[in-house]
């Protein structure tokens, strides 16, 4: 039986708390914990099996360290902001306990995000005999998986990834974004950057675009952004020639990032407001809608997956794998958005592996590095089934 500190009671955050207190067989003991108290309540009232809630400021390495102390996890799941990332693996490497998250270490003050700080810790973590399963939300994390998958049991060669990412729901608000906003206005905002033939390409934010025609949601604009897994599977697939991420966005929500930008409010530099330093990013999350609170009108699907060609037994093979998730569903579940749901029960899925031993080892690791099968068939018995189809 496993014990798990849960770490940011956010959009996500809330729905691995819920998912793992339906799961009450694995895991003996759940604490919740968070910025503000008042969340992890809320969270706690709408959990099916009581769970234990405290209030944390995880930037402070020592608050997490007693919490730890306190309350003895075998796994902390990280669901706060990728600004977390670091001092929640350093507090869990002082305290010798594993660490998961869904989400690439950012430094504030640069919109970047690559894995170099947090591969940094593999020594350290071997050395302390403790494991840390990097992004295991749905992308990152599903993804990983789906390519494992691929490589394991559907092809000899990867050559060509196309990872595609389509939210064909609507929440009926005019802007709002479906994670954490300053997360996601950093993200959509920053260069795109693909992998080709051996080279890291730059293109300029949201320049190149395409028609995909998505699995049960049909044709939609989708349009090449950079993301984390392309790094990790770039290392851990080395047979491969080009990996890309296209994710789609509304005409309508293009149109408000333009002027969001175009006016100063997606700035991450400091700003002098009546004598007070603001930075124009973080006072626009506080305007706009919390992720959590779309799900109430929500209705559409999302559908999101790999294209992937290669070679099986000397021949070209193109297959896709997915995910189809109903917003309607999972607030009919869980009382939380599609987006959420799918970061959410990877995460909770990744720490039944973690505690039935099925992902094992020491160090630090990306999802795809551990064997997909138990992690796909428990991900589907979990609310997420998946397809494999050949194209
Ligand atoms: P939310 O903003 O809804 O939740 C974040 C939560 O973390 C909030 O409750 C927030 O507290 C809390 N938090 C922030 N800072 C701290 C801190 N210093 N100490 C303690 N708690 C803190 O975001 P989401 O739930 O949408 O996203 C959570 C994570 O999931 C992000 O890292 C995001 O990038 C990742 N994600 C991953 C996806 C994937 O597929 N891999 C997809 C979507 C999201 P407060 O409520 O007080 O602000």
């Amino acid at each position: 039986m496993t014990r798990l500190l849960i770490i940011g009671a956010g959009a996500a955050g809330s729905v691995v708390a819920k998912k793992c207190a339906k799961n009450r067989d694995i895991f003996s003991y759940i604490h919740l914990a968070s910025r503000s108290i008042n969340k992890c309540q809320k969270v706690k009232d709408e959990c099916n099996s009581p769970i234990e809630i405290s209030q944390i400021d995880a930037d402070n390495i020592n608050d997490v360290i007693n919490l730890i102390e306190q309350i003895k996890p075998d796994l902390v799941i990280n669901m706060a902001l990728p600004y977390q990332d670091l001092p929640i693996m350093e507090a869990c490497l002082k305290t010798k306990v594993s660490y998961l998250d869904t989400a690439n270490y950012e430094p504030k003050e640069l919109a970047k995000y690559e894995y170099s700080w947090q591969w940094a810790f593999d020594q350290k973590y071997k050395d302390n005999n403790i494991l840390a399963i990097l992004g295991c939300g749905f992308d990152p994390g599903v993804t990983g998986v789906f390519c494992a998958y691929a490589k394991k049991h559907l092809f000899d060669e990867i050559h060509h990834i196309d990872i595609i990412d389509c939210n064909a729901g609507d929440h009926g608000k005019a802007f709002a974004t479906n994670f954490n906003p300053e997360i996601n206005i950093r993200e959509i905002t920053q260069k795109g950057k693909y992998y080709e033939n051996g080279k890291w390409l730059e293109t300029y934010p949201l320049s190149i675009s395409k028609d995909i025609n998505f699995p049960e949601v049909g044709p939609k604009k989708a349009y090449l952004i950079y993301h984390e897994e392309l790094e990790s599977l770039v290392k851990n697939i080395p047979t491969l020639k080009s990996i890309r991420f296209w994710m789609t966005f509304g005409d309508e929500y293009i149109k408000h990032l333009q002027v969001l930008q175009n006016v100063g409010m997606t700035r991450i530099d400091e700003v002098e407001f009546e004598g007070k330093k603001i930075i124009p990013l973080q006072f626009l999350k506080a305007l706009l809608p919390e992720p959590s609170s779309l799900s109430e009108n929500y209705t559409g699907k999302t559908s999101i997956g790999c294209i992937i060609e290669g070679v099986k037994d000397g021949q070209n093979k193109k297959i896709i794998i997915y995910n189809v998730c109903s917003h309607e569903k999972s607030h009919q579940e869980l009382n939380c958005q599609a987006v959420s749901y799918t970061t959410g029960v990877p995460a909770a899925t990744a720490a039944i592996m973690f505690a039935k031993k099925s992902w094992t080892g020491n160090g630090v690791k990306n999802v795809e590095e551990f064997d997909p099968d138990p992690f796909l068939e428990e991900l589907a018995k979990q609310g997420l089934e998946w397809h494999v189809k050949e194209l």
